[in-house]
């Protein structure tokens, strides 16, 4: 990070000499604009649902004697409050996330179990929107972590490969172990991200202009949580994509030996 200086205090020493003491101010000050964004942000996005609801309760009281309408507007009430629900659950994640506190339940968790978490809670959406979700690779491999964040990493990235993706088309959900590295690989064949988004995608709330005219349920907050999720384990996640032809995003992870290479060793101690 660049250093920004400012005079911080002056004092005259003699005619000749003055003493300045300089402060770096850049991480204060980017760590206040950061969380002014984030309220900005958040505030403008809960807006959304919010009014769309006080809309619709009017709606409802103008329709009140026609039960087929009033179905209609209750039953998209619903909708934008579920669609609170889940902001709000985001935002909570990603806030902790950012927080510099603990992780809260760190252990050696299978690599197969992420896997089939993640791919297991987004089944339903996958059978509606036709997609087959494909999963492969290595078995048996360990990291470090919270396991229910790192499910949800790699649940964003299942979510985000189902929805960008049209009918038909598989997406896949790959393991490899690269020397101390574990790779967890997902592949769709979708629509694609434009070069100039690529880099933009993981910020909090950003969306690329083609998505969201396909996709309006999103919340933007999808892939910031998983990058910081996966920086919190110690990894990186990155990205392959071309408009049209689809994205690849990789999660990488330090392996570690599983519970069961640990194990034994135990026991012979004893
Ligand atoms: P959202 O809730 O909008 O999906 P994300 O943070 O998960 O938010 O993703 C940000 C944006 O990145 C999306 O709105 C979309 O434009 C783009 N994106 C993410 N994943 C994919 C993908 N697999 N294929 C195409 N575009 C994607």
């Amino acid at each position: 990070a660049e250093l920004r200086l400012v005079a911080a205090r002056a004092t005259v020493i003699s005619p000749r000499l003055v003493l300045v003491v300089f402060r770096d101010i850049t991480e204060r000050e980017r760590v206040e604009e950061m969380r002014r964004d984030f309220v900005a942000n958040t505030s403008h996005e809960l807006k959304t649902p919010v009014g769309a609801v006080s809309l619709l309760a009017e709606a409802i009281e103008s329709a009140a004697d026609d039960p087929a309408q009033v179905r209609i507007f209750a039953s998209r009430i619903g909708a934008e409050a579920a669609r609170l629900a889940n902001l709000t659950s985001r935002i909570m994640n990603l806030s902790r996330l950012q927080a510099s506190d603990e992780l809260d339940n760190v252990r050696e968790v299978s690599v197969d179990e992420i896997v089939a978490s993640a791919v297991d809670a987004h089944a339903i959406q996958a059978t509606s929107a036709g997609v087959e979700v494909i999963r492969g690779g290595d078995r048996g491999l360990y990291v470090r972590g919270d396991s229910q964040v790192l499910s949800e990493a790699v649940g964003n990235l299942v979510a985000n490969a189902i929805a960008y993706s049209p009918s038909a088309s598989s997406v896949g959900v790959g393991v490899k172990a690269e020397g101390d590295i574990v790779e967890i690989v997902v592949t769709d064949r979708g629509i694609g991200i434009a070069e100039e988004d690529q880099q933009r995608i993981f910020e909090r709330f950003y969306r690329a202009d083609q998505a969201r005219s396909r996709r309006t349920g999103g919340t933007g907050l999808g892939l910031s949580i998983v990058k910081h999720a996966v920086q919190r384990h110690g990894g990186e996640v990155r990205l392959w994509s071309r408009p049209g032809r689809g994205s690849t995003f990789t999660i990488r992870l330090p392996l570690v030996a599983g519970p069961e290479e640990i194990a034994p060793r135990k026991k012979r101690a004893r």
